[in-house]
């Protein structure tokens, strides 16, 4: 964690808003607020282009335009804006009609958008994204809208209220769209799996007693960067020891010791296309009970890639490697869920979890297995592949070993 940060001074400044705003509390859920008055650190994705199958897409965006019952829908989050359109730039919206498919973004990107989205039309901006926003959707004559309403912030959707009389939102989602991978897609998918890979065995050359845990980390990125990644699809963790007990431990300058379990979780991007692994290695003797752990969640980890399969549902894959390691007597110690889609985006739809919405899993999902076990001031240990989801068993598409690598 972060140390002589002023974070009693910041979270006085925060109360004196809250009171001179006349709140009762306030909600922060931007990450580089949050970081500032708590030191807690997240991290982001985003985005493509070549054999992916846009026709396919556009024809579900269309259908869903019909479903909906909506005029148009506009769409903001990036890796829904390149999934539809291939434009991997940021700062862009869609807006698609009927009859019409708009991409609006600024200069910067004019060239690029013209190049990887011949489906749309580039309309470009140099006063605001929202203003010209609201000026196309004016000129469309549209009165419905449908809106990615866990993207668009509150102060966009009251611009767009304020300026847009008569004009109906409605909360929709294409997250889901996303889901099912075509075959170029999944050709990406396993291309950032395989550099993932190779990166591992690469680290494990670097892994011993006295290495900090960042220089663990650059290397496996730099290893990954070497090997064709785009950049890190997410931190990079590395947790070794006691630190181990945090499933996000992003790499500190900790030093590794030996008798130490070390866990690392990293991917690689590819077209935009993410990779999802974590390995834990043991460095020089470990004990009974770190051995103990390790084969809990080892076996754990299997059960799921056995049952990991199409026409499952998110929660009952989730729960049934919960019970695996409730019979190991460490339940309670894994208190994340089992897994998640990976895609443009690291964690996407479908989830495996408690909570999951997906009902029947379908062939060509790419889903995650990552089971862990995280005990305070002792240490921890996660083993977790990216997978593919078939009517048979699911293929593995990160293929690293998993017997537990003594360094
Ligand atoms: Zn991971
Ligand atoms: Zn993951």
């Amino acid at each position: 964690m972060n140390t002589n940060f002023d974070f009693n001074g910041l979270i006085a400044r925060l109360c004196k808003k809250i009171s001179a705003e006349e709140g009762d509390a306030a909600s922060i859920t931007k990450d580089v607020d949050i970081i500032p008055f708590s030191g807690d650190r997240g991290g982001v994705a985003a985005p493509v282009n070549t054999n992916f199958d846009f026709n396919g897409r556009l024809a579900r965006l269309n259908d869903k335009i019909f479903a909906e019952e909506v005029d148009a829908i506009l769409i903001t989050k990036d890796a829904n804006v390149t999934y539809f359109s291939g434009f991997r730039g940021d700062s862009a919206a869609l807006f698609v009609g009927k009859n019409f498919r708009k991409l609006i973004t600024d200069g910067r990107y004019t060239e690029q958008a013209q190049r990887q989205s011949k489906n749309f039309q580039i309309v470009e901006h140099s006063d605001g994204l929202f203003k010209k926003i609201v000026d196309e959707i004016k000129s469309s004559g549209c009165h419905k809208i449908g809106v990615e309403a866990t993207v668009m912030t509150v102060a966009q959707r009251d611009y767009l209220a304020r300026e847009l009389d008569g004009v109906e939102f409605k909360s929709l989602e294409f997250d889901t769209l996303r889901q099912v991978k075509d075959a170029a897609e999944i050709e990406m998918i396993r291309k950032a799996c395989e550099i993932a890979d190779n990166a591992f065995t690469k680290v494990l050359e670097v892994i011993r007693p006295n290495v900090r845990e960042i220089e663990v980390a650059a290397e496996l990125e730099y290893f990954m960067r070497k090997l064709g990644s785009e950049r890190a699809a997410f931190d990079t963790i590395v947790a070794s020891g006691v630190r181990g007990s945090l499933p996000h431990g992003i790499a500190t300058e900790k030093k590794i010791c030996a008798g130490e379990l070390v866990t690392m979780d990293f991917g690689a991007t590819f077209r935009g296309y993410c990779s999802d692994i974590t390995r834990t290695v043991a460095v020089g003797k470990i004990s009974h009970e770190q051995k103990k752990i390790y084969n809990a969640v080892h076996d754990a980890q299997l059960y799921g890639l056995e049952i990991i399969t199409a026409g499952k549902s998110g929660k009952e894959i989730d729960s049934a490697v919960r019970d695996c390691l409730r019979d190991a007597d460490y339940g309670e110690f894994f208190m994340h869920s089992l897994g998640h889609g990976v895609g443009l985006e690291i964690h996407e739809e479908p989830r495996l979890s408690s909570l999951s919405n997906c009902e029947h899993l379908l062939p060509n999902m790419v889903v995650t297995d990552e089971p862990g076990v995280y005990i305070r001031n002792f240490g921890g240990v996660r083993i977790e592949d990216t997978v593919l989801v078939t009517d048979d068993r699911a293929e593995t598409l990160t293929r690293s070993p998993k017997t537990l690598i003594e360094l």
